[in-house]
Order: structure tokens, then C-alpha cells, then sequence
């Protein structure tokens, strides 16, 4: 019974928390070698690095809009693109 908690406590529940903190990075791939192989030592190395630009623009489009001008993500009430620097119009925002 103490040998079925270790393997759960050590080797499954990091890899569990590995594949959710790679899933939200866009990097699952890398998260389940990670997990499966270092445990709580590869959440952390997951946990370290940053998301793909793929995984950055869907979180910012699930938080606001695209701009018109030049698709990349913008949050909702910019009046201004961070990456265009064009003048949002109302309708979009
Ligand atoms: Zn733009």
C-alpha cells in the first residue's frame, strides 16, 4: 500500500500536473516527456519555460479580440493595437 501512495505522490500526480501546465503552454509534448520522465522535477522545468506564441494568442483571444488591421490578439477595451498601433474603432472593441 505505501509502494501504490509513493508511485502516485512521485510519478503520477507530477505527471498530471505536467500535461495541465503543458496543455495551457502550448508545449504537451515536451510536458509529458518531462512528467514521465523527472516527476515533480519536470513540473518545474515545465513550469519555466514560456508558451508558445501559438498558446499566447489563443489565452489573449479568449480574453479579448483580434485587431481588424492586423489579426494579432488585443484585449478587450484597448483603444489602441500594441501591435499595429492603429486606432481601434468602437465597434470592435
Ligand atoms: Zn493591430
Amino acid at each position: 500500500m505505501g509502494t501504490l501512495v509513493a508511485v502516485v505522490l512521485l510519478w503520477v500526480t507530477p505527471f498530471i500536473v505536467a500535461l495541465h501546465i503543458g496543455e495551457r503552454k502550448g508545449r504537451e509534448g515536451v510536458a509529458f516527456a518531462l512528467g514521465f520522465c523527472l516527476g515533480w522535477l519536470g513540473v518545474l522545468i515545465i513550469a519555466l519555460t514560456t508558451p508558445t506564441d501559438a498558446a499566447r494568442r489563443t489565452h489573449a483571444l479568449r480574453n479579448g479580440f483580434a485587431c481588424p488591421f492586423c489579426q494579432e490578439p488585443v484585449r478587450t477595451g484597448a483603444t489602441v493595437c500594441p501591435h499595429c498601433q492603429r486606432d481601434l474603432p468602437g465597434d470592435v472593441r
